[in-house]
Protein backbone atom coordinates (compact mmCIF):
# COMPACT_ATOMS: atom_id res chain seq x y z
CA UNK A 1 0.00 0.00 0.00
CA UNK A 2 1.49 3.28 -1.14
CA UNK A 3 2.33 5.23 1.84
CA UNK A 4 2.48 9.55 0.94
CA UNK A 5 5.58 11.02 2.37
CA UNK A 6 4.81 14.55 1.10
CA UNK A 7 2.80 16.74 -0.89
CA UNK A 8 3.27 19.94 -2.67
CA UNK A 9 1.48 22.42 -5.39
CA UNK A 10 3.18 24.40 -8.78
CA UNK A 11 1.09 27.36 -9.05
CA UNK A 12 3.98 29.73 -9.48
CA UNK A 13 7.11 29.00 -11.84
CA UNK A 14 8.94 29.52 -8.65
CA UNK A 15 7.62 26.51 -7.41
CA UNK A 16 9.25 24.80 -9.75
CA UNK A 17 12.62 24.88 -8.01
CA UNK A 18 10.92 23.94 -4.82
CA UNK A 19 10.09 20.72 -6.52
CA UNK A 20 13.31 20.24 -7.59
CA UNK A 21 14.52 20.60 -4.73
CA UNK A 22 12.27 18.45 -3.00
CA UNK A 23 12.88 15.54 -5.42
CA UNK A 24 16.48 15.70 -4.42
CA UNK A 25 15.98 15.72 -1.13
CA UNK A 26 13.13 12.84 -0.91
CA UNK A 27 15.25 10.46 -2.78
CA UNK A 28 18.42 11.18 -1.15
CA UNK A 29 16.71 10.64 2.65
CA UNK A 30 14.80 7.51 1.39
CA UNK A 31 18.39 5.76 0.39
CA UNK A 32 19.25 6.59 -3.62
CA UNK A 33 22.52 7.10 -4.64
CA UNK A 34 23.98 10.48 -5.80
CA UNK A 35 23.61 9.66 -9.15
CA UNK A 36 19.83 8.77 -8.59
CA UNK A 37 19.13 11.94 -6.74
CA UNK A 38 20.17 14.45 -9.74
CA UNK A 39 18.33 12.13 -12.01
CA UNK A 40 15.09 11.88 -10.17
CA UNK A 41 15.84 15.83 -9.26
CA UNK A 42 16.28 16.91 -12.94
CA UNK A 43 13.78 14.79 -13.98
CA UNK A 44 10.83 16.16 -11.61
CA UNK A 45 12.19 19.62 -12.61
CA UNK A 46 11.38 18.84 -16.15
CA UNK A 47 8.10 17.19 -15.26
CA UNK A 48 6.70 19.98 -13.70
CA UNK A 49 8.34 23.23 -16.29
CA UNK A 50 6.51 21.01 -18.94
CA UNK A 51 2.77 21.05 -16.76
CA UNK A 52 3.46 24.20 -16.03
CA UNK A 53 3.73 25.42 -19.66
CA UNK A 54 0.88 23.20 -21.07
CA UNK A 55 -1.26 23.27 -18.09
CA UNK A 56 -1.12 26.11 -15.87
CA UNK A 57 -0.09 23.98 -12.59
CA UNK A 58 0.24 20.78 -11.46
CA UNK A 59 0.01 18.62 -7.64
CA UNK A 60 2.88 16.76 -6.84
CA UNK A 61 2.79 13.94 -4.46
CA UNK A 62 6.04 11.74 -2.96
CA UNK A 63 5.07 7.95 -2.17
CA UNK A 64 6.80 5.30 -1.13
CA UNK A 65 5.56 1.95 -1.98
CA UNK A 66 6.31 -1.61 -2.25
CA UNK A 67 7.11 -4.19 -2.22
CA UNK A 68 9.75 -4.37 -3.78
CA UNK A 69 10.39 -1.13 -2.33
CA UNK A 70 10.05 1.84 -4.94
CA UNK A 71 9.75 5.88 -4.68
CA UNK A 72 6.49 6.61 -6.65
CA UNK A 73 6.09 10.14 -7.72
CA UNK A 74 2.97 11.71 -9.37
CA UNK A 75 2.35 14.94 -10.83
CA UNK A 76 -0.89 15.63 -11.24
CA UNK A 77 -1.96 18.78 -13.96
CA UNK A 78 -4.56 20.72 -12.53
CA UNK A 79 -6.46 21.18 -15.73
CA UNK A 80 -7.30 19.01 -19.07
CA UNK A 81 -5.12 16.78 -20.32
CA UNK A 82 -3.32 18.41 -22.97
CA UNK A 83 -1.46 16.55 -26.26
CA UNK A 84 1.98 16.14 -26.33
CA UNK A 85 3.21 15.51 -22.93
CA UNK A 86 4.60 12.69 -23.55
CA UNK A 87 6.43 14.08 -26.52
CA UNK A 88 7.70 16.48 -25.04
CA UNK A 89 8.67 14.32 -21.64
CA UNK A 90 10.49 12.18 -24.07
CA UNK A 91 13.79 12.78 -22.98
CA UNK A 92 12.79 12.54 -19.49
CA UNK A 93 11.96 9.03 -20.32
CA UNK A 94 15.57 7.88 -21.02
CA UNK A 95 16.61 9.22 -17.38
CA UNK A 96 13.86 7.54 -14.90
CA UNK A 97 10.90 5.47 -15.48
CA UNK A 98 7.84 7.23 -16.76
CA UNK A 99 3.66 6.57 -17.07
CA UNK A 100 1.64 8.30 -18.56
CA UNK A 101 -2.27 8.22 -17.76
CA UNK A 102 -5.06 10.71 -16.64
CA UNK A 103 -7.27 11.22 -13.41
CA UNK A 104 -10.80 12.17 -13.52
CA UNK A 105 -9.67 14.07 -17.39
CA UNK A 106 -6.66 15.62 -16.26
CA UNK A 107 -2.81 14.20 -17.12
CA UNK A 108 -1.13 12.42 -15.11
CA UNK A 109 2.79 11.55 -15.19
CA UNK A 110 4.06 9.23 -12.36
CA UNK A 111 7.48 8.37 -12.03
CA UNK A 112 8.91 5.47 -10.60
CA UNK A 113 12.59 4.64 -9.37
CA UNK A 114 13.78 1.16 -7.85
CA UNK A 115 15.07 1.66 -3.63
CA UNK A 116 18.26 -0.20 -3.11
CA UNK A 117 16.63 -1.07 0.14
CA UNK A 118 15.32 -4.58 1.26
CA UNK A 119 11.96 -5.22 1.27
CA UNK A 120 11.85 -5.97 5.20
CA UNK A 121 13.09 -1.98 5.11
CA UNK A 122 9.25 -1.58 4.52
CA UNK A 123 8.37 -2.10 8.01
CA UNK A 124 5.26 0.17 9.83
CA UNK A 125 7.37 2.95 10.86
CA UNK A 126 9.36 3.64 7.68
CA UNK A 127 6.59 5.95 6.54
CA UNK A 128 7.28 7.75 9.59
CA UNK A 129 10.75 7.90 10.03
CA UNK A 130 10.93 9.19 5.96
CA UNK A 131 8.01 11.72 7.05
CA UNK A 132 9.82 13.24 10.45
CA UNK A 133 12.91 13.63 8.03
CA UNK A 134 11.05 15.80 5.52
CA UNK A 135 9.58 17.92 7.91
CA UNK A 136 12.36 19.83 8.74
CA UNK A 137 12.75 20.66 4.74
CA UNK A 138 13.88 24.32 4.38
CA UNK A 139 12.25 25.43 1.39
CA UNK A 140 14.93 26.99 -1.18
CA UNK A 141 15.06 29.95 -3.58
CA UNK A 142 15.37 30.04 -7.13
CA UNK A 143 19.14 31.36 -6.64
CA UNK A 144 20.34 28.71 -3.68
CA UNK A 145 18.48 26.17 -6.29
CA UNK A 146 20.60 27.22 -8.84
CA UNK A 147 23.87 26.97 -7.02
CA UNK A 148 23.00 24.03 -6.21
CA UNK A 149 22.18 23.00 -9.70
CA UNK A 150 25.54 24.16 -11.10
CA UNK A 151 27.48 22.30 -8.01
CA UNK A 152 26.11 19.15 -9.62
CA UNK A 153 26.73 19.81 -13.10
CA UNK A 154 30.03 20.23 -12.01
CA UNK A 155 30.49 17.09 -10.38
CA UNK A 156 28.54 15.34 -13.35
CA UNK A 157 31.37 16.81 -15.54
CA UNK A 158 33.89 16.09 -13.33
CA UNK A 159 32.54 12.15 -13.38
CA UNK A 160 32.33 12.31 -17.15
CA UNK A 161 35.73 13.67 -17.35
CA UNK A 162 36.64 10.69 -14.93
CA UNK A 163 35.34 8.09 -17.20
CA UNK A 164 37.12 9.52 -20.48
CA UNK A 165 40.20 9.30 -18.61
CA UNK A 166 39.52 6.09 -17.57
CA UNK A 167 38.84 4.80 -21.16
CA UNK A 168 41.79 6.48 -22.17
CA UNK A 169 43.42 4.60 -19.82
CA UNK A 170 41.89 1.29 -20.73
CA UNK A 171 42.53 1.77 -24.16
CA UNK A 172 46.05 2.22 -24.16
CA UNK A 173 46.05 -0.60 -21.43
CA UNK A 174 44.35 -2.78 -24.21
CA UNK A 175 47.00 -1.65 -27.04
CA UNK A 176 49.71 -2.66 -24.66
CA UNK A 177 48.44 -5.76 -24.31
CA UNK A 178 47.74 -6.41 -28.17
CA UNK A 179 51.43 -5.47 -28.25
CA UNK A 180 51.91 -8.04 -26.13
CA UNK A 181 49.64 -11.12 -27.31
CA UNK A 182 51.39 -9.87 -31.00
CA UNK A 183 55.13 -10.21 -29.71
CA UNK A 184 53.99 -13.69 -28.37
CA UNK A 185 52.54 -14.56 -31.62
CA UNK A 186 55.40 -13.82 -33.48
CA UNK A 187 57.52 -15.48 -31.23
CA UNK A 188 55.70 -18.59 -31.02
CA UNK A 189 55.77 -18.78 -34.71
CA UNK A 190 59.57 -18.10 -34.72
CA UNK A 191 59.89 -21.11 -32.39
CA UNK A 192 57.37 -23.44 -34.69
CA UNK A 193 59.42 -22.52 -37.61
CA UNK A 194 62.73 -23.25 -35.65
CA UNK A 195 61.32 -26.73 -34.08
CA UNK A 196 60.02 -27.49 -37.84
CA UNK A 197 63.48 -26.94 -39.17
CA UNK A 198 64.71 -29.23 -36.50
CA UNK A 199 62.55 -31.53 -37.09
CA UNK A 200 63.51 -31.89 -41.10
CA UNK A 201 66.97 -31.83 -39.97
CA UNK A 202 66.37 -34.45 -37.99
CA UNK A 203 64.59 -36.63 -40.70
CA UNK A 204 67.04 -36.20 -43.07
CA UNK A 205 69.85 -37.07 -40.33
CA UNK A 206 67.42 -40.16 -39.84
CA UNK A 207 67.71 -41.33 -43.40
CA UNK A 208 71.10 -40.72 -43.56
CA UNK A 209 71.89 -42.68 -40.61
CA UNK A 210 69.56 -45.30 -41.81
CA UNK A 211 70.21 -45.25 -45.37
CA UNK A 212 74.57 -45.92 -43.70
CA UNK A 213 73.01 -48.54 -41.66
CA UNK A 214 71.40 -50.55 -44.73
CA UNK A 215 74.52 -49.92 -46.52
CA UNK A 216 76.66 -51.35 -44.08
CA UNK A 217 74.24 -54.64 -42.81
CA UNK A 218 74.90 -55.18 -46.97
CA UNK A 219 78.18 -55.11 -47.17
CA UNK A 220 78.25 -57.78 -44.06
CA UNK A 221 75.99 -60.05 -45.74
CA UNK A 222 78.16 -59.56 -49.26
CA UNK A 223 81.23 -60.34 -47.45
CA UNK A 224 79.91 -63.30 -45.45
CA UNK A 225 78.54 -64.96 -48.60
CA UNK A 226 81.75 -64.58 -50.61
CA UNK A 227 84.20 -65.10 -47.52
CA UNK A 228 81.60 -68.57 -46.99
CA UNK A 229 81.67 -68.91 -50.90
CA UNK A 230 85.84 -69.07 -51.07
CA UNK A 231 85.71 -71.06 -47.80
CA UNK A 232 83.77 -73.59 -48.52
CA UNK A 233 86.04 -74.72 -51.40
CA UNK A 234 88.96 -75.45 -49.92
CA UNK A 235 87.52 -77.14 -46.96
CA UNK A 236 85.38 -79.82 -49.42
CA UNK A 237 89.13 -80.08 -50.64
CA UNK A 238 90.41 -80.93 -47.41
CA UNK A 239 87.88 -83.06 -46.56
CA UNK A 240 87.78 -85.35 -49.76
CA UNK A 241 91.87 -85.28 -49.44
CA UNK A 242 92.11 -86.85 -46.27
CA UNK A 243 89.01 -89.07 -46.77
CA UNK A 244 91.31 -90.64 -49.83
CA UNK A 245 94.43 -90.50 -47.77
CA UNK A 246 92.55 -93.20 -45.43
CA UNK A 247 91.12 -94.89 -48.31
CA UNK A 248 91.58 -98.68 -47.75
CA UNK A 249 92.97 -98.78 -51.47
CA UNK A 250 95.76 -95.81 -51.01
CA UNK A 251 99.37 -96.64 -48.96
CA UNK A 252 99.17 -97.84 -45.37
CA UNK A 253 99.86 -95.06 -42.73
CA UNK A 254 101.45 -95.41 -39.63
CA UNK A 255 99.35 -95.14 -36.72
CA UNK A 256 100.18 -92.01 -35.35
CA UNK A 257 99.63 -90.68 -38.73
CA UNK A 258 96.18 -91.84 -39.02
CA UNK A 259 95.63 -90.66 -35.65
CA UNK A 260 96.62 -86.79 -36.92
CA UNK A 261 94.48 -87.43 -40.57
CA UNK A 262 91.51 -88.07 -38.40
CA UNK A 263 92.15 -84.88 -36.46
CA UNK A 264 92.96 -82.86 -39.42
CA UNK A 265 89.17 -84.56 -40.87
CA UNK A 266 87.16 -83.84 -38.14
CA UNK A 267 88.55 -80.21 -37.81
CA UNK A 268 87.74 -79.71 -41.57
CA UNK A 269 84.42 -81.07 -40.93
CA UNK A 270 83.42 -78.57 -37.93
CA UNK A 271 85.09 -75.75 -40.22
CA UNK A 272 82.79 -76.84 -42.89
CA UNK A 273 79.54 -76.98 -40.35
CA UNK A 274 80.19 -73.14 -39.73
CA UNK A 275 81.17 -72.09 -43.33
CA UNK A 276 77.60 -73.56 -44.40
CA UNK A 277 75.80 -71.99 -41.15
CA UNK A 278 77.62 -68.21 -42.40
CA UNK A 279 76.39 -68.98 -46.01
CA UNK A 280 72.73 -69.82 -45.14
CA UNK A 281 72.48 -67.00 -42.72
CA UNK A 282 74.06 -64.67 -45.13
CA UNK A 283 71.75 -65.97 -47.58
CA UNK A 284 68.95 -65.20 -45.49
CA UNK A 285 69.89 -61.97 -44.45
CA UNK A 286 70.28 -60.94 -48.33
CA UNK A 287 66.75 -61.32 -48.78
CA UNK A 288 67.87 -64.03 -51.20
CA UNK A 289 65.98 -67.05 -49.56
CA UNK A 290 62.94 -66.92 -51.58
CA UNK A 291 60.49 -69.68 -49.93
CA UNK A 292 58.71 -72.54 -51.94
CA UNK A 293 55.18 -72.07 -50.50
CA UNK A 294 53.24 -75.14 -50.64
CA UNK A 295 50.22 -76.65 -48.90
CA UNK A 296 51.71 -78.17 -45.61
CA UNK A 297 50.25 -80.57 -43.03
CA UNK A 298 51.89 -79.76 -39.65
CA UNK A 299 51.05 -83.12 -38.11
CA UNK A 300 53.20 -84.83 -40.97
CA UNK A 301 55.87 -82.56 -40.53
CA UNK A 302 56.59 -82.87 -37.14
CA UNK A 303 55.97 -86.75 -37.31
CA UNK A 304 58.87 -86.82 -39.75
CA UNK A 305 60.73 -83.92 -37.56
CA UNK A 306 60.25 -87.04 -34.88
CA UNK A 307 61.59 -89.68 -36.72
CA UNK A 308 64.71 -87.67 -37.72
CA UNK A 309 65.63 -86.08 -33.97
CA UNK A 310 64.93 -89.31 -31.78
CA UNK A 311 68.61 -90.47 -32.93
CA UNK A 312 69.83 -87.16 -31.84
CA UNK A 313 68.55 -88.27 -28.26
CA UNK A 314 71.94 -89.08 -26.26
CA UNK A 315 70.60 -89.58 -23.08
CA UNK A 316 68.32 -91.97 -21.53
CA UNK A 317 66.98 -89.40 -18.95
CA UNK A 318 65.70 -86.96 -21.36
CA UNK A 319 62.25 -87.92 -23.32
CA UNK A 320 61.29 -86.25 -26.85
CA UNK A 321 58.01 -85.27 -27.14
CA UNK A 322 56.02 -84.38 -30.42
CA UNK A 323 52.38 -83.70 -30.26
CA UNK A 324 50.46 -81.62 -33.02
CA UNK A 325 46.51 -80.12 -32.01
CA UNK A 326 43.95 -82.05 -33.97
CA UNK A 327 42.29 -79.05 -35.21
CA UNK A 328 45.18 -77.31 -36.58
CA UNK A 329 44.69 -76.57 -40.22
CA UNK A 330 46.58 -77.43 -43.51
CA UNK A 331 48.93 -73.79 -43.73
CA UNK A 332 50.58 -72.18 -46.53
CA UNK A 333 54.73 -72.30 -46.02
CA UNK A 334 57.64 -73.63 -47.12
CA UNK A 335 57.76 -76.60 -45.37
CA UNK A 336 61.82 -77.81 -45.66
CA UNK A 337 62.74 -73.93 -44.29
CA UNK A 338 59.97 -74.60 -41.47
CA UNK A 339 61.56 -77.95 -40.85
CA UNK A 340 65.19 -76.26 -40.27
CA UNK A 341 63.94 -73.66 -38.16
CA UNK A 342 62.32 -76.55 -36.00
CA UNK A 343 65.83 -79.01 -35.80
CA UNK A 344 67.89 -76.14 -35.10
CA UNK A 345 65.62 -75.37 -31.88
CA UNK A 346 64.92 -78.95 -31.27
CA UNK A 347 69.02 -79.58 -31.37
CA UNK A 348 69.58 -76.67 -29.31
CA UNK A 349 67.45 -77.91 -26.73
CA UNK A 350 68.59 -81.62 -26.63
CA UNK A 351 72.09 -80.09 -26.25
CA UNK A 352 71.33 -78.25 -22.89
CA UNK A 353 69.14 -80.17 -21.33
CA UNK A 354 70.40 -82.94 -19.69
CA UNK A 355 67.42 -84.60 -17.71
CA UNK A 356 63.98 -84.17 -18.09
CA UNK A 357 62.01 -83.68 -21.45
CA UNK A 358 61.88 -81.81 -24.93
CA UNK A 359 58.66 -80.99 -25.75
CA UNK A 360 57.44 -80.03 -29.36
CA UNK A 361 53.81 -78.89 -29.61
CA UNK A 362 51.51 -77.13 -32.15
CA UNK A 363 48.49 -75.03 -31.70
CA UNK A 364 46.22 -73.25 -34.11
CA UNK A 365 44.70 -69.60 -32.79
CA UNK A 366 41.83 -69.16 -34.98
CA UNK A 367 40.96 -65.93 -33.55
CA UNK A 368 44.45 -64.56 -35.29
CA UNK A 369 44.66 -67.65 -37.82
CA UNK A 370 48.24 -68.27 -36.43
CA UNK A 371 50.11 -71.62 -35.64
CA UNK A 372 52.11 -71.59 -32.80
CA UNK A 373 55.17 -73.89 -32.59
CA UNK A 374 56.47 -74.49 -29.23
CA UNK A 375 59.82 -76.54 -28.30
CA UNK A 376 60.18 -76.42 -24.64
CA UNK A 377 62.86 -78.07 -22.93
CA UNK A 378 63.87 -78.49 -19.23
CA UNK A 379 67.32 -77.68 -19.84
CA UNK A 380 70.10 -75.06 -18.04
CA UNK A 381 67.97 -71.97 -19.29
CA UNK A 382 68.70 -68.54 -20.16
CA UNK A 383 69.48 -65.93 -18.00
CA UNK A 384 66.96 -62.49 -18.57
CA UNK A 385 70.09 -60.48 -19.78
CA UNK A 386 70.79 -62.80 -22.57
CA UNK A 387 67.45 -64.17 -23.80
CA UNK A 388 68.05 -61.82 -26.39
CA UNK A 389 71.48 -61.47 -27.14
CA UNK A 390 71.46 -65.26 -28.19
CA UNK A 391 69.84 -64.07 -31.34
CA UNK A 392 72.98 -62.46 -32.02
CA UNK A 393 75.29 -63.60 -34.24
CA UNK A 394 78.09 -65.73 -33.21
CA UNK A 395 76.73 -65.22 -29.51
CA UNK A 396 77.07 -68.00 -27.42
CA UNK A 397 76.40 -68.33 -23.67
CA UNK A 398 78.94 -68.70 -21.59
CA UNK A 399 78.77 -71.89 -19.05
CA UNK A 400 81.41 -74.44 -17.48
CA UNK A 401 80.64 -76.55 -20.42
CA UNK A 402 81.80 -76.39 -23.85
CA UNK A 403 78.85 -77.51 -25.85
CA UNK A 404 80.36 -76.78 -29.23
CA UNK A 405 78.02 -74.90 -32.19
CA UNK A 406 78.92 -71.74 -34.01
CA UNK A 407 76.85 -69.63 -32.36
CA UNK A 408 74.77 -68.72 -35.62
CA UNK A 409 71.75 -71.15 -35.28
CA UNK A 410 69.50 -69.12 -33.73
CA UNK A 411 69.92 -65.58 -35.85
CA UNK A 412 69.31 -68.02 -38.96
CA UNK A 413 66.07 -69.61 -36.94
CA UNK A 414 64.28 -65.72 -36.39
CA UNK A 415 65.20 -64.49 -39.63
CA UNK A 416 64.13 -67.95 -42.16
CA UNK A 417 60.68 -67.38 -39.19
CA UNK A 418 60.44 -63.81 -40.64
CA UNK A 419 60.54 -64.63 -44.19
CA UNK A 420 57.80 -67.05 -43.70
CA UNK A 421 56.06 -64.14 -42.32
CA UNK A 422 56.04 -65.13 -38.83
CA UNK A 423 58.55 -64.83 -35.13
CA UNK A 424 61.02 -66.64 -33.36
CA UNK A 425 60.74 -65.60 -29.81
CA UNK A 426 62.35 -66.95 -26.25
CA UNK A 427 61.46 -67.56 -22.68
CA UNK A 428 63.23 -69.09 -20.23
CA UNK A 429 64.57 -69.03 -16.63
CA UNK A 430 68.08 -69.91 -15.44
CA UNK A 431 68.47 -73.55 -14.33
CA UNK A 432 64.30 -74.35 -14.95
CA UNK A 433 64.21 -74.93 -18.99
CA UNK A 434 63.23 -72.42 -22.12
CA UNK A 435 60.57 -72.39 -24.81
CA UNK A 436 61.48 -71.06 -28.05
CA UNK A 437 58.39 -70.37 -30.06
CA UNK A 438 57.68 -69.95 -33.76
CA UNK A 439 54.60 -68.37 -34.91
CA UNK A 440 53.51 -68.37 -38.39
CA UNK A 441 50.51 -67.39 -40.26
CA UNK A 442 48.30 -69.99 -41.55
CA UNK A 443 48.92 -67.58 -44.99
CA UNK A 444 51.80 -66.11 -45.70
CA UNK A 445 51.32 -62.01 -46.00
CA UNK A 446 51.35 -60.81 -49.52
CA UNK A 447 54.95 -59.73 -50.59
CA UNK A 448 55.52 -56.47 -49.56
CA UNK A 449 56.56 -53.76 -52.40
CA UNK A 450 55.07 -52.63 -55.43
CA UNK A 451 54.31 -55.32 -58.32
CA UNK A 452 57.34 -55.88 -60.34
CA UNK A 453 59.98 -54.31 -57.98
CA UNK A 454 60.19 -50.88 -56.89
CA UNK A 455 58.34 -47.69 -58.71
CA UNK A 456 60.86 -45.65 -60.70
CA UNK A 457 60.67 -41.95 -59.67
CA UNK A 458 58.17 -40.37 -56.97
CA UNK A 459 57.60 -37.05 -56.45
CA UNK A 460 56.03 -35.71 -53.35
CA UNK A 461 54.44 -32.54 -53.35
CA UNK A 462 54.02 -30.35 -49.75
CA UNK A 463 54.05 -26.92 -48.48
CA UNK A 464 55.09 -28.76 -45.04
CA UNK A 465 58.44 -29.61 -44.98
CA UNK A 466 58.21 -31.79 -42.02
CA UNK A 467 55.45 -34.06 -43.71
CA UNK A 468 57.12 -34.39 -47.15
CA UNK A 469 60.00 -35.91 -44.72
CA UNK A 470 57.34 -38.53 -44.03
CA UNK A 471 56.11 -39.14 -47.17
CA UNK A 472 59.96 -39.71 -48.06
CA UNK A 473 60.49 -41.65 -45.30
CA UNK A 474 58.08 -43.92 -46.27
CA UNK A 475 58.22 -45.10 -49.92
CA UNK A 476 62.21 -44.48 -50.28
CA UNK A 477 62.85 -48.43 -50.39
CA UNK A 478 59.61 -49.13 -52.45
CA UNK A 479 61.51 -45.82 -55.03
CA UNK A 480 64.47 -45.84 -57.20
CA UNK A 481 64.44 -41.91 -56.25
CA UNK A 482 62.32 -39.83 -54.99
CA UNK A 483 62.32 -35.87 -55.34
CA UNK A 484 60.08 -33.05 -53.43
CA UNK A 485 58.57 -29.89 -54.33
CA UNK A 486 57.07 -27.62 -52.24
CA UNK A 487 54.69 -26.12 -54.32
CA UNK A 488 52.13 -26.79 -57.05
CA UNK A 489 54.46 -24.40 -59.30
CA UNK A 490 57.15 -26.06 -58.55
CA UNK A 491 55.59 -29.14 -58.44
CA UNK A 492 54.34 -28.72 -62.05
CA UNK A 493 58.05 -27.48 -63.11
CA UNK A 494 59.37 -30.15 -62.58
CA UNK A 495 56.82 -32.73 -63.56
CA UNK A 496 57.73 -31.24 -67.31
CA UNK A 497 61.54 -31.31 -66.71
CA UNK A 498 61.23 -34.77 -65.24
CA UNK A 499 58.31 -37.20 -65.73
CA UNK A 500 57.83 -38.81 -62.52
CA UNK A 501 56.08 -42.48 -62.05
CA UNK A 502 54.12 -41.31 -59.04
CA UNK A 503 52.79 -38.43 -57.27
CA UNK A 504 51.96 -37.65 -53.91
CA UNK A 505 49.90 -34.55 -53.57
CA UNK A 506 48.78 -32.32 -51.15
CA UNK A 507 45.25 -30.50 -51.95
CA UNK A 508 45.77 -27.27 -49.95
CA UNK A 509 49.05 -25.25 -50.83
CA UNK A 510 50.16 -21.98 -51.39
CA UNK A 511 51.19 -21.05 -54.81
CA UNK A 512 48.98 -23.07 -57.17
CA UNK A 513 46.60 -25.87 -55.14
CA UNK A 514 46.67 -29.33 -55.86
CA UNK A 515 43.17 -29.37 -57.28
CA UNK A 516 45.18 -26.88 -60.40
CA UNK A 517 48.12 -29.02 -60.57
CA UNK A 518 45.26 -32.16 -61.11
CA UNK A 519 43.62 -30.37 -63.73
CA UNK A 520 46.99 -29.25 -65.22
CA UNK A 521 47.90 -33.18 -65.41
CA UNK A 522 44.37 -34.01 -66.88
CA UNK A 523 44.68 -31.90 -69.19
CA UNK A 524 47.81 -33.49 -70.85
CA UNK A 525 47.89 -36.41 -73.08
CA UNK A 526 51.68 -37.11 -71.76
CA UNK A 527 51.23 -36.30 -68.34
CA UNK A 528 46.96 -38.12 -67.65
CA UNK A 529 47.85 -41.33 -66.95
CA UNK A 530 50.51 -40.55 -64.14
CA UNK A 531 49.15 -41.92 -60.72
CA UNK A 532 48.64 -39.40 -58.07
CA UNK A 533 47.85 -39.79 -54.17
CA UNK A 534 46.28 -37.38 -53.21
CA UNK A 535 47.19 -37.03 -49.40
CA UNK A 536 45.01 -34.20 -47.49
CA UNK A 537 44.28 -32.54 -44.48
CA UNK A 538 40.59 -32.01 -45.16
CA UNK A 539 39.46 -34.74 -47.37
CA UNK A 540 36.59 -33.10 -49.92
CA UNK A 541 33.68 -35.03 -50.03
CA UNK A 542 34.41 -37.00 -53.24
CA UNK A 543 38.03 -38.02 -54.70
CA UNK A 544 38.97 -35.63 -57.19
CA UNK A 545 38.75 -37.24 -60.28
CA UNK A 546 42.24 -37.74 -61.10
CA UNK A 547 43.32 -39.08 -57.91
CA UNK A 548 44.21 -42.89 -57.88
CA UNK A 549 44.39 -43.17 -53.83
CA UNK A 550 43.95 -40.86 -51.46
CA UNK A 551 45.80 -40.70 -47.87
CA UNK A 552 44.09 -38.21 -44.44
CA UNK A 553 46.93 -36.95 -43.34
CA UNK A 554 45.79 -37.30 -39.80
CA UNK A 555 45.80 -41.26 -41.14
CA UNK A 556 49.00 -41.06 -42.41
CA UNK A 557 51.51 -43.98 -41.60
CA UNK A 558 54.44 -45.29 -43.09
CA UNK A 559 52.16 -48.26 -43.80
CA UNK A 560 48.70 -46.45 -45.61
CA UNK A 561 51.44 -44.22 -47.18
CA UNK A 562 53.12 -47.22 -48.68
CA UNK A 563 50.12 -48.99 -49.67
CA UNK A 564 48.41 -45.60 -51.23
CA UNK A 565 51.56 -45.73 -53.69
CA UNK A 566 51.05 -49.48 -54.00
CA UNK A 567 47.44 -48.86 -54.80
CA UNK A 568 48.26 -46.35 -57.23
CA UNK A 569 50.67 -48.00 -59.44
CA UNK A 570 48.27 -50.62 -60.03
CA UNK A 571 49.45 -53.29 -56.88
CA UNK A 572 46.66 -55.68 -56.28
CA UNK A 573 46.57 -54.35 -52.89
CA UNK A 574 44.42 -52.06 -51.00
P1 LIG B 1 74.79 -72.54 -31.14
O1 LIG B 1 73.75 -73.48 -30.66
O2 LIG B 1 75.43 -72.97 -32.41
O3 LIG B 1 75.74 -72.11 -30.11
P2 LIG B 1 72.59 -70.77 -31.43
O4 LIG B 1 72.48 -69.49 -32.10
O5 LIG B 1 71.68 -71.85 -31.85
O6 LIG B 1 74.09 -71.20 -31.58
O7 LIG B 1 72.45 -70.55 -29.90
C1 LIG B 1 73.14 -69.48 -29.30
C2 LIG B 1 73.26 -69.72 -27.81
O8 LIG B 1 71.99 -69.65 -27.18
C3 LIG B 1 73.77 -71.08 -27.46
O9 LIG B 1 75.17 -71.13 -27.51
C4 LIG B 1 73.27 -71.24 -26.04
O10 LIG B 1 74.12 -70.56 -25.16
C5 LIG B 1 71.95 -70.53 -26.07
N1 LIG B 1 70.83 -71.48 -26.28
C6 LIG B 1 70.20 -71.78 -27.43
N2 LIG B 1 69.19 -72.66 -27.23
C7 LIG B 1 69.19 -72.93 -25.89
C8 LIG B 1 68.39 -73.78 -25.04
N3 LIG B 1 67.38 -74.54 -25.53
N4 LIG B 1 68.68 -73.81 -23.72
C9 LIG B 1 69.67 -73.05 -23.22
N5 LIG B 1 70.46 -72.22 -23.97
C10 LIG B 1 70.22 -72.17 -25.28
Amino acid sequence: MAEELLRMGIRVEHDIFTVRQAGREVAGIVGLEHQDQIRVATALSEIGRQMFALAGGAAVSFHADGPPPVLLIEVLATAQAQDGLAGALESVGRLVDLTFGDRDGAALVSLTRRLPLGSDALGPGWADGIRAQLGGLEPTSPYRELIVQNDHLLATLGEVQRQRDELLRLNAELEETNRGVMALYTQLSEELEETNRGVVALYAELDKRSAQLREANEAKSRFLANVSHELRAPVTAIIGLTRLLTDAESDPLTGGQGDQIDLIESSAADLLVLVNDLLDLAKAESGRLEPRWEEVRLDRLLGQLEATSQPLVTRPEVRLVVECGDDVPVVVTDGMLLTRVLRNLVTNALKFTEQGHVRVSCVWHAADATVELAVEDTGVGIGPAETERIFEEFYQVRGPRRTGGTGLGLPYARRVAEVLGGSLTVRSESGVGSTFTVVLPQVPPPDPGPPGGRVGHVLVVDDDPAFRAVVVGAVRDDAERVSQAANGRQALEMIADDRPDAIFLDLRMPELEGERVLATLAADEGLRTIPVVVVTGVPPDEGPEHAVAMVAKDRATPETLRAALRTAVGGDFP
